[in-house]
């Protein structure tokens, strides 16, 4: 009961919502309609032939209705099938177009949720709202909406057939049919409850031999063969009388429910015999009364299927608009500010965030980095670190407290502007199928190759793209060539670089790189931030002699603050960092 009204209410919901979303393709909608109703009044003339066959043909003998019959079969098939052709291209048509859209309303709409969302659910169960749920949509719009409309139209105009030949058989077909069905139903149901039980009986059979073949050893030593053999021929005997109960229950229902058919089927005749003899019907009629009976089960089975097909399409919808309804936690503001030209300064002001409600990752966090400072973060994994370079990017929206670039509230400003002024370098960087020069300039399209190449050398791999075959042109990824995480790294590097952002955010690569190639790397970091705001989360003591100031993050809370050279002996938590990472002697480590 619940789930009915349940699914009532998701109805009531989700309809108007997606005939919204077919309103613009309407015009196609009414010319799929107009096929639908004629190509359904043909199925419904064609019945009626039967009359004239028998009663002008068979009885009367007139031959030229017999040519106009059979002409008439053919031209009404011949004309079904054209508005059969209309309607199925024309609704298949609305049904994929609603498709597509849908499908690219979620893709952009899944673009720019928040991580928070994305990171929540897997991404295969994601993918797969993208194309299944869809794709089922798209059956339930075409085939279910077709199946409807053509199905309940034949289904009437055959009822009212029926009633215009004869009312009084058809109140008798109407009585004893369904009774018929209900039976059929009945013994089907009781059938398939057998079956089940055959089955059950049958695991139960194969369960006991494989535990009792399995635990042989054991069965061997208790010797309890006999008593294990019992429980094996009791289970055979339960399968068998199972088995037997499965072939009493058929036959006798396949013999009952012939009976029952053939009872109404009888009465039909009987009463329908009756009045033919009376002259209250034409042999003809009788013959195309049968007709129209027998032609009415084919939408009967069919609103059976479209049932089900419809509850899972507005499952499916329910997936998809569930989806289409989650509005994301950064919203751009309405009336955003430039962020042009920017001099860099970042601060945080009694910052509190939590990835979940009440589990506070970042607490009262409060700096200020001035333009141009470069400025690292160090702490144990879990501190906070990269939730605070996620915050700066605007990935998510801190619950208390406010994130200030230049003086103004990072929320105010215009997000993809903003986004565009922050250079960042992931700790493990992603390459995207294309050239090396294409992942470099990801996202701009107004850069000269010389803008690519300057990068290419800050970030030390001008040499190393330039030794290849295609240079700048070669294809990374699965078809291309394959770069090492040095080169990877350097890559990002040049891609955060290229259009020159006031301010760079990197994550260090933590053990994935030999001693050496981190050394270059550094190296190329060092020229990467010069002359830019730069926070660094810093996973080595190099970086951190570098940095203007260091911040130490532990459990979500700035722990200290300052230069190496001051926190190094404080005795805080830094000083026990340097000592766990480079030994006692943390003041002049081993690089
Ligand atoms: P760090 O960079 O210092 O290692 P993070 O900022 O990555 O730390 O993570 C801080 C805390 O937040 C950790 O406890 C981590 O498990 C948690 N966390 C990070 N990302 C998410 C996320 N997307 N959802 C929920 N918790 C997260």
């Amino acid at each position: 009961m619940r789930r009915l009204a349940k699914e009532q209410e998701t109805g009531k919901r989700i309809y108007p919502r997606l005939l919204a979303h077919a309103r613009p393709y309407v015009h196609r909608i009414l010319g799929a309609l107009a096929c639908m109703v004629l190509s359904s009044a043909c199925a419904v003339i064609a019945p009626w032939l039967l009359r004239n066959i028998v009663d002008d043909v068979l009885i009367s003998k007139d031959m030229a209705m017999l040519n106009l019959v059979a002409v008439g079969l053919v031209l009404l098939y011949l004309a079904k099938s054209v508005f059969f052709y209309g309607q199925q291209y024309l609704m298949n048509w609305v049904g994929q177009r609603v498709v597509v859209d849908l499908r690219l309303r979620l893709y952009d709409h899944m673009q720019r949720m928040s991580f928070r969302y994305l990171y929540g659910r897997r991404v295969g169960e994601r993918l797969s709202r993208i194309t299944n749920d869809v794709t089922i949509l798209q059956n339930m719009i075409t085939t279910v909406f077709i199946d409807i409309v053509v199905q309940g139209l034949s289904f009437a105009g055959m009822i009212a057939f029926l009633l215009y030949i004869n009312w009084k058989l058809s109140l008798l077909s109407f009585l004893v049919l369904p009774l018929a069905a209900f039976v059929l139903d009945v013994a089907s149901r009781r059938l398939r409850v057998v079956g089940h039980d055959v089955q059950k009986q049958l695991a139960g059979l194969s369960a006991i031999a494989a535990e009792a073949l399995s635990a042989i050893r054991i069965v061997r030593l208790f010797a309890t063969e006999e008593q294990e053999y019992g429980r094996f021929e009791s289970q055979s005997n339960a399968h068998f009388r199972a088995l037997m109960r499965g072939v009493q229950t058929n036959a006798a229902l396949t013999g009952i429910v012939e009976v029952i058919l053939i009872t109404a089927l009888a009465a039909i005749l009987w009463f329908g015999g009756r009045l033919v003899v009376s002259g209250e019907l034409t042999p003809g009629e009788l013959i195309a009364f049968l007709g129209y009976l027998a032609l009415l089960v084919q939408p009967v089975r069919v609103f059976s299927r479209v049932v089900a097909q419809m509850q899972q399409g507005l499952a499916a919808a329910d997936r998809v608009f569930e989806i289409l309804d989650v509005e994301s936690e950064v919203k751009p503001p309405k009336h955003p500010e430039k962020v042009d030209p920017i001099r860099g300064e970042i601060a945080f002001q009694d910052v509190s965030f939590a990835y979940n409600e009440g589990a506070w990752v970042l607490e009262d966090v409060t700096f200020r980095v001035i333009p141009g400072e470069k400025v690292a973060i160090v702490g144990p994994t879990g501190a906070g670190k990269s939730t605070i370079a996620d915050l700066i990017t605007r990935f998510y929206d801190p619950q208390q407290g406010a994130i200030l670039i230049d003086g103004k509230d990072i929320r105010r400003l215009d997000l993809k502007g903003l986004r565009r002024k922050i250079g960042v370098v992931p700790q493990d960087p992603v390459l995207l199928k294309g050239s090396i020069a294409f992942n470099i300039a990801y996202g701009c399209e107004d850069l000269s190759e010389g803008d690519i190449e300057s990068a290419a050398k800050i970030a030390g791999i001008h040499d190393f793209v330039m030794s290849l075959p295609d240079g700048f042109n070669t294809e990374v990824g699965e078809r291309g060539v394959t770069l090492s995480g040095g080169q990877r790294q350097r890559v990002a590097i040049a891609r955060a670089i290229v259009r020159n952002p006031r301010i760079l955010i990197m994550d260090e690569a933590t053990s994935s790189l030999d001693a050496a190639v981190e050394q270059e790397i550094q190296e190329a970091m060092k020229k990467a931030m010069s002359g830019r705001t730069s926070i660094v989360i810093a996973h080595r003591l190099a970086t951190v002699r570098e940095a203007d100031r260091i911040l130490v993050i532990d459990r979500g809370r700035i722990v200290e603050e300052g230069s190496h050279e001051i926190l190094k002996d404080a005795g805080g938590l830094y000083s026990r960092l340097c000592c766990l990472q480079f030994g006692e002697n943390h003041g002049s480590p081993a690089e």
